[in-house]
């Protein structure tokens, strides 16, 4: 490609929105530009390294088993509602009309939809194992789209999901899966971490996350020697908007059942007794305030606001919840609750901690020991912070910060249950299928990519996912400079090398600083200078070694 006609608008200045590197860098080198809140267009630049990501995570999943399918992005609410997340969702759900009135939604995920196909097309355990996966546009309305692509409102997935007939062979399918990420990680040339995690939203019963390690990471990640790693904090943790927390409430545990009905705690909450069920309850005064869907953080948010002005707080134990709920509850020990609600009503938790840390239904951050919680311990909380030994082996354990870039979930028959995706196993009878459900951000991974490689003059991408693997630059436009490159480009390119010829007319500065800030992992000089010796000048981006090399053997070099 030539740089004329490459379409690469870069810019000299840090735009000002952009608070983190990877998104002032991805605009600086004209790889994405912003259309509205959270919703970018993918430049032609941009576009390379997402393709090539996009290539690496689908060879692996080919090779892994996975068939790539493409679902609508647009779904029919009445799947949503079988599931019961029409209601749990909560405001990331993007809903709609058609002309008939009909709802919709902007898919966020594709349980929904790709069990509605199994349930019609897969009838015997012969049709299974079955992993199928592809790579789609969804849509969830963040309550704070941030960092660019990183955190945006539409972005590229790529989401599979597993079917199996019993725990066994679901649990190969994930081990099948876990294995394909690390594989498809390190051919990214990412430095990742797998760790432990709770199961969010999406639900089920066993999880990781695979995270690129950055200190802008939103999470924050434990690790032991001995193997063991978390994610010990899920916060979304936001800085204060010029507003003081209110004081914090008390915050107590309580050992003795309450009495509620769900439809008391439905009609105290305004929400139906369905959204009620598998709902973590506090009680202020003995009288429920506030319910969190287990993981469901929107609706925990939503709800935060019947907080306001709360004095005392107890958590509901596991009794009441079992009864408010109507089904078994998964929490066991103590948990705290995080009360700092900010005057503005949407904002909480700065200064997380995670109380239930990888306890699935526990899972509640923002916990100020000693503060929120009287009386308990870090322990009854199982709370992790730095200093703490590992709760595997008992060494201690490293800290980090990290993106979430994958994760893999075990679902079990959550979805097959609740929207009869069923098969006739060998005696005959009539079984749930068990599913497992697999997600890659394949567009947050270029931002994650740049946090993790660059410097003072721009991107260092890895080699594998770089928009072009060699810069050819010419230092004039003309004469034996020019020939000399051009020939260089034609036989790269013939090579099947991803070259980028900078014919532009400009100074020489101009072009090494946009060959750099746009992250070529190779740069080759054409100059006089040089030519007069017959040679080139070869520069690594990443390590900055400069090398002379005969024009002769340039091209064998680089291909
Ligand atoms: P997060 O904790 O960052 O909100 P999530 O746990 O909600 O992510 P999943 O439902 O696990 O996300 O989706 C699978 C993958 O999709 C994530 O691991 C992440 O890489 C990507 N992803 C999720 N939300 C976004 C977003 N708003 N922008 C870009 N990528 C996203
Ligand atoms: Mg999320
Ligand atoms: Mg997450
Ligand atoms: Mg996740």
């Amino acid at each position: 490609m030539r740089f004329s006609q490459a379409f690469i608008p870069t810019l000299k200045e840090t735009p000002a929105e952009a608070e983190v590197v990877s998104h002032q860098l991805m605009l600086r080198a004209g790889m994405i530009r912003k259309l509205a809140s959270g919703v970018y267009t993918w430049l032609p630049l941009g576009l390379r390294t997402l393709r090539k990501v996009e290539r690496i995570v689908r060879e692996e999943m080919d090779a892994a088993g996975a068939r790539e399918l493409l679902m609508p992005g647009v779904q029919p609410a009445e799947l949503w509602q079988e599931s019961g997340r029409w209601e749990h969702y909560g405001r990331e759900l993007l809903r709609f009309k058609d002309r008939h009135d009909h709802d919709f939604c902007l898919a966020p995920t594709h349980e929904e939809v790709i069990t509605d196909l199994i349930r019609h097309e897969v009838r015997s355990y012969r049709d299974m194992p079955l992993n199928l996966y592809q790579f789609q546009t969804k849509f969830r309305d963040e309550v704070r789209p941030r960092f660019g692509v990183m955190r945006s409102r539409e972005f590229i997935m790529k989401d599979g999901y597993s079917f199996d007939p019993d725990d066994e062979s679901s649990a190969a399918s994930y081990q099948a899966m876990h294995q394909a990420y690390s594989a498809i990680f390190k051919r990214l040339g990412l430095n990742f971490a797998v760790v432990e995690a709770d199961s969010g939203a999406i639900g089920g019963s066993f999880s990781h996350e695979f995270m690129v390690l950055a200190d802008t990471g939103e999470d924050a990640i434990a690790s032991c020697s001995c193997g063991w790693a978390a994610n010990f904090e899920k916060a979304q943790v936001a800085p204060p908007r010029g507003e003081a927390p209110q004081a914090a409430a008390e915050v107590v545990r309580v050992d003795t059942p309450g009495a509620h009905t769900v439809e008391e705690v439905a009609a105290f909450l305004k929400v139906s007794p369905a959204q009620v069920a598998k709902t973590l309850v506090y009680l202020a005064d003995g009288k429920p305030v506030a319910a969190m869907v287990r993981g469901d953080r929107q609706l925990n948010e939503i709800k935060l606001k019947n907080l306001i002005g709360a004095t005392a707080l107890e958590l509901a134990p596991a009794s009441v919840i079992q009864e408010v709920s109507g089904g078994p509850v998964g929490f066991t020990g103590p948990v705290g609750l995080n009360i700092p609600v900010y005057a503005d009503q949407e904002l909480y938790a700065a200064e997380a901690l995670v109380v239930g840390a990888n306890q699935g239904d526990a899972h509640l951050t923002g916990v100020h020991l000693g503060r929120d919680v009287a009386g308990a311990t870090k322990a009854d909380l199982r709370i992790i912070e730095p200093g703490d030994p590992c709760p595997r082996c008992g060494k201690e354990p490293t800290f980090a910060r990290g993106i979430e870039v994958g994760h893999i979930f075990r679902l079990g028959t959550k979805y097959s249950q609740a929207m009869g995706a069923e098969y006739l196993d060998a005696e005959g009878q009539s079984r749930p299928i068990i599913m497992g459900c697999y997600g890659i951000g394949v567009t947050r991974i270029v931002a994650a990519a740049i946090e993790q490689g660059h410097d003072d003059w721009g991107i260092i991408f890895p080699l594998a996912i770089a928009p072009y693997s060699v810069a050819v630059l010419p230092l004039a436009i003309d004469g034996e400079v020019m020939e000399t490159a051009t020939k260089l480009y034609d036989d790269l390119s013939a090579a099947g090398v991803d070259v980028l010829m900078d014919d532009r007319d400009l100074r020489p500065g101009v072009k090494f600083k946009d060959a750099d800030l746009i992250g070529i992992p190779l740069r080759v000089v054409v100059g006089a200078k040089g030519l007069k010796e017959g040679a080139v000048e070869l520069k690594h981006r990443l390590s900055g070694d400069v090398d002379m090399v005969p024009v002769a053997e340039a091209a064998t070099r680089l291909a």
